[in-house]
């Protein structure tokens, strides 16, 4: 199956942004505030994991323009449930090219989240930004056709070869990329009806644990496509 590999360059060593561009952690581009995610656990902004524009190979969301945002609260301060797809403390949400504006965007100003915690959460729970500047495609060598596509079946599927298994197993990347099968360090834990889209490890923004790598899922019909984040850990 064919995959994608992005190279990062944090932010600052490249020109200032003046477009939506691939991109992990930092504040999203565009993004409607009132979109913005908050986190059911604490009730804080969520944080910015990624920002990934359709692309009709390497993230297909179903139209032109659209992009995913994946958001998780910052639990290196928060200790909220992250981990957990159904915790309300992440989010993965896909946005209309209509929907977007120009320039960074801020989570929204409330009675219970004004300005003064809005300067603090800017300075202890955005995370570095990083740009994707070239994106590799790769090759691992897994069929398609393969039952489970791995993850989905941790075991060597019925009647067919334990070698065979292993060797696609060990292609299977630990590292962040879209396409591909996950690489699950426990059980897998697909969201029902989901497929995936593709992984973050622990290297950009969030240690996920210790080491842990963050998952991306998307459901729903290409129409209104549904996202859903989880990481698990050693
Ligand atoms: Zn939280």
């Amino acid at each position: 199956m064919k995959y994608f590999e992005p190279e990062l360059t944090p932010d600052d060593d490249l020109p200032a942004q003046s477009s939506l561009q691939d991109q992990f952690g930092g504040l999203p581009w565009g993004l409607p505030p009132e979109r913005w995610p908050l986190c059911a656990s604490c009730g804080g902004p969520q944080s910015l994991l990624a920002q990934l524009r359709h692309h009709r190979e390497r993230l297909d969301l179903g139209n032109e323009g659209r992009v995913l945002f994946v958001f998780a609260c910052n639990d290196d301060s928060s200790r909220c449930p992250t981990r957990d797809r159904n915790s309300g403390a992440s989010c993965c949400l896909v946005a209309e090219q209509g929907e977007l504006a120009q320039g960074c965007t801020l989570p929204p100003l409330a009675q219970a989240f004004p300005q003064r915690r809005l300067d603090r959460w800017l300075g202890e729970q955005v995370h570095p930004a990083w740009r994707v500047v070239r994106w590799y495609e790769r090759e691992d060598g897994i069929p398609e056709s393969y039952p489970g596509s791995f993850g989905l079946n941790p075991d060597v599927p019925d009647g067919y070869d334990e070698k065979e298994y292993e060797g696609y197993w060990s292609e299977v990347s630990q590292q962040t990329r879209l396409g591909g099968v996950p690489f699950w360090i426990q059980r897998p834990e697909p969201p029902p009806e989901s497929r995936f889209v593709g992984q973050i490890d622990s290297n950009c923004c969030q240690a996920f644990g210790d080491n842990g790598i963050g998952y991306i899922f998307l459901s729903g019909p290409a129409s209104a496509p549904r996202g859903w984040f989880l990481w698990q850990c050693t």
